[in-house]
């Protein structure tokens, strides 16, 4: 951990009356959860286009269960505690140091930590959802894990359900909660995204745009570290112990 560059962080913080934290993929990984474009990530592993050819909702309607026999294997998260890192943010923002998590995971793992101002963009992966309108009942996943059949059916009225994410093709949940959040914070940190995925990649381009207080803490490069103006490579340590210290120094 480079001690004056964590100096740096804390000065921000320390002055921001709204601080706004922006997550990826790359803040559950210290909880057991490959991220897409890591080392172990799919995208390295399968090939990115093949993964978005069947994350789609194009494919779940037209060939469902092509997409289960993927999203079965993929995204079916063990089941895992929040890490040190989602309960950092948790706690901070109990201290009114963060005001609220935008996220683009879909674990449910800042909401399972503590933290009750969260915007899931991307949904949440522990509820699904009757794709018949009138019907529209939500199951959580623990059910539809026990349902046989590799395409699961509402138990109430047959139609097929529906993992309750956002896939390729669909508008993100909570966009303008989203933007809005982003767009009026003081300082705003993203944790554990490459900044590939957009639209949030998009607000976060955005806030920099107009604002300076960017603040990056990522393993490896983002596509946003130019604009940052203070970034931390979390290299060998792990982010939550780099989110302790921070809250350490604010004391
Ligand atoms: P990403 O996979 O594009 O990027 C993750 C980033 O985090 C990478 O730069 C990686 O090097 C970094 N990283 C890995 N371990 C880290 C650590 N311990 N600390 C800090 N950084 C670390 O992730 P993304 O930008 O969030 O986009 C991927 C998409 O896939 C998102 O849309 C998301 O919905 C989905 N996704 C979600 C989950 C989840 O819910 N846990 C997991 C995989 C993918």
């Amino acid at each position: 951990m480079d001690s004056k560059l964590l100096d740096q962080v804390v000065s921000v913080l320390a002055s921001s009356n709204n601080t706004v934290v922006v997550t990826g993929a790359g803040i559950s990984t210290e909880a057991g959860i490959p991220d897409f474009r890591g080392e172990k990530g799919i995208y390295r592993t399968m090939g990115e286009d093949r993964v978005m050819s069947i994350i789609n909702i194009s494919t779940f309607q037209r060939d469902p269960k092509r997409f289960y026999e993927f999203y079965r294997q993929v995204f079916d998260f063990p089941p895992v505690e929040p890490s040190l890192a989602h309960k950092m943010l948790a706690d901070m923002e109990k201290k009114g140091r963060v005001k609220a998590v935008v996220t683009q995971n879909i674990d449910g793992l800042h909401e399972k930590a503590g933290s009750k101002n969260v915007i899931a963009v991307h949904g949440n992966a522990d509820r699904f959802i009757c794709t018949r309108r009138r019907c529209g009942k939500y199951y959580s996943s623990d059910l539809v894990r026990e349902i046989k059949e590799i395409v699961p059916e509402c138990p109430e009225c047959g139609g097929i359900l529906k993992p309750d994410v956002v896939l390729f093709g669909e508008p993100i949940q909570g966009y303008i909660d989203a933007r809005e959040r982003i767009m009026a914070a003081r300082v705003l940190v993203v944790i554990g995204s490459s900044l590939t995925v957009y639209p949030l990649a998009g607000f976060v381009k955005e806030f920099s745009t107009f604002y300076q207080d960017l603040i990056i803490i990522n393993k490896g490069p983002t596509h946003m570290d130019h604009a940052a103006l203070v970034k931390i490579e979390v290299g060998d340590s792990s982010t939550g112990k780099i989110l302790q210290e921070i809250d350490r120094r604010l004391g």
